[in-house]
């Protein structure tokens, strides 16, 4: 990204607050899904809970962040790559999570597959999570 976080957060159409910048900047400094706690942790005294909540929200509602399949019961979310919008989201692809550290990613360049499904039902959504080792847990 070569714009600022206040530019971008323009150009997704939302004001420029602290928290929005925190969290913004969190996600660009940790380059991978990141959940409430997780955040809450990273971001410690800068944002209670209840900014932080509302933030991503209105991330997630601007195209900023996406919602990441995750098999643990809080939800992860991680930086969209910028075709996306408050009209509609473009994060068709795959996410991989570590099985030793438990970081997960986006893997944008790895599009889900086509998957056959009988004619009566209409798909909205999909998910893929593979799970191994990451880079840095491989050796
Ligand atoms: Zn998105
Ligand atoms: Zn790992
Ligand atoms: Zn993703």
């Amino acid at each position: 990204m070569t714009e600022t976080p206040a530019q971008y957060l323009h150009h997704h159409g939302l004001r420029k607050t602290l928290g929005r910048e925190l969290v913004l900047t969190t996600f660009l400094d940790q380059s991978r899904a990141l959940s409430h706690g997780e955040l809450n942790t990273l971001l410690g005294d800068q944002l209670n809970r209840a900014s932080l909540y509302r933030v991503l929200q209105s991330f997630e509602e601007s195209g900023i962040v996406h919602r990441v399949p995750d098999d643990e019961v809080s939800v992860k979310y991680a930086l969209c790559s910028g075709a996306c919008s408050s009209e509609q989201h473009h994060d068709n692809h795959v996410h991989f999570k570590c099985n030793h550290c438990g970081e997960t990613q986006c893997l944008p360049e790895v599009k889900l597959p086509k998957v056959k499904t009988p004619d009566s039902l209409k798909v909205e959504s999909a998910e893929l999570l593979l799970r191994g080792y990451c880079r840095h847990c491989a050796a």
